[in-house]
């Protein structure tokens, strides 16, 4: 409702300013890229502030709005950098989002912070600087009570200029050993997302083994070979993270499958018993892979198949008995095993889904 009342009433009048060169440059703000991002879709915006989205602990700007940001040659501004206060003081307690941070971000801001310090470089200098990293950043904004806090917090990050469509932009020069702190702070399993290719692999020269694809299959290998100790695992993806909610909500699992940036979106040869027609057929692009954009509908093979298969030489493991306990173990739903009724005990008996 807001968003269309917003469009059709706010926006076209500072369009309008715009045109007849009474301001200069239209904007929005807030902490959702969503919405940013449905702005960008359907008007033509110069700059957007962003709060808390593209940060050292929350990167989901950075799937398809950041890029699209590139792509429309529309400045972010990064606000929200320290994510309400657990990138500047990492602790027990701390706030994440103006709420209690749950134990897990706590963990990965420790984690982050002793990294750091290892480089003798603050937490809160590397979270100032890593919005920077996207091409789509112009500037970031940090709040301050003081004259002297702001002078901190500007001696954290170092400037320069370069043009734009709509003027001046801000980007910063990334110091090495805060590139290392992106790169490591990400752990001894790298994901790798395009965007940072270079600077994170040039910190590594070597693996024991490297898997090219993180879908379902080489997530789980890829996280089974790092149960080892000492084990390094290169997890090669063509895709980006995995971190938007229309890939978490199962409800929206038509966007990520209607778009080109979480999915391959192959198409068949023109099929002659269709009058010539291609039939889509997609394939996830993105960290988990066809899993990510999938039904989440267990389904199983025919049991013919796998005993055909188990009748070829050195595949015996493949017959339907043998693998039928691990269909089991992989299955859970949210009643539970206690609702199942008996006579479909050949499905899942696990707990709930977690
Ligand atoms: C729309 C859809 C719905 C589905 N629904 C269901 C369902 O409900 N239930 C079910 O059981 N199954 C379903 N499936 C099938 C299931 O998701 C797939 O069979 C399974 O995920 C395939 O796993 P995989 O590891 O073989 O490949 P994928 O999971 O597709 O992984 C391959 C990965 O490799 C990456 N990659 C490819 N080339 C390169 C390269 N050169 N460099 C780096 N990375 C690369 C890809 O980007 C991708 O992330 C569905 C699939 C789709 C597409």
């Amino acid at each position: 409702m807001h968003y269309d009342a917003a469009q059709r009433g706010a926006y076209r009048a500072l369009a309008k300013l715009r045109q007849e060169g009474v301001i200069g440059a239209v904007g929005a703000g807030m902490n959702h890229w969503q919405i940013l991002q449905r702005f960008a879709e359907d008007a033509d915006f110069d700059c957007f502030l962003l709060a808390g989205r593209y940060t050292l602990l929350d990167r989901s700007a950075a799937d398809s709005f950041l890029p699209l940001c590139v792509q429309k040659s529309i400045s972010v501004i990064a606000g929200g950098v320290y994510n309400s206060g657990i990138l500047a003081d990492p602790r027990d307690g701390a706030k994440f989002d103006y709420d209690d941070a749950p134990v897990g971000l706590v963990a990965q801001a420790l984690r982050l912070d002793s990294v750091c310090k290892a480089h003798g470089v603050p937490l809160k200098a590397a979270a100032i600087q890593f919005p920077f990293t996207h091409p789509a950043v112009a500037a970031v904004l940090t709040g301050a009570r003081s004259e002297a806090e702001l002078r901190r917090e500007s001696s954290r990050c170092c400037k320069r200029r370069s043009r734009r469509r709509s003027g001046t932009r801000c980007a910063t020069r990334i110091d090495g050993a805060t590139r290392e702190i992106f790169a490591r702070a990400q752990g001894k399993m790298m994901l790798q997302p395009p965007l940072r290719t270079e600077s994170a692999l040039s910190n590594y020269s070597e693996f024991d083994y490297i898997v090219v694809g993180a879908g379902s299959a080489g997530c789980v290998l890829a996280n089974r070979l790092t149960e080892q100790a000492d084990v390094s695992v290169l997890l090669l993806e063509a895709g980006p993270p995995d971190s938007s909610v229309l890939i978490h909500m199962p409800s929206a699992f038509a966007y990520p499958l209607q778009s080109h940036t979480y999915n391959w979106a192959y198409e068949t040869e023109p099929e002659p018993h269709m009058d010539g027609r291609r039939v889509s057929c997609p394939r996830g692009r993105v960290i988990g892979g066809s899993s990510s954009i999938n039904g989440m509908v267990y389904i199983r093979g025919h049991a013919k198949d796998y005993d055909g298969w188990a009748a070829a030489r050195g595949l015996e493991a493949w017959s339907y008995a043998h693998c039928l306990p691990y269909f089991k173990r992989a299955e859970t739903r949210l009643e539970g095993r206690r609702r199942l009724p008996r006579r479909r005990a050949v499905r899942s008996t696990s707990p709930p889904a977690k």
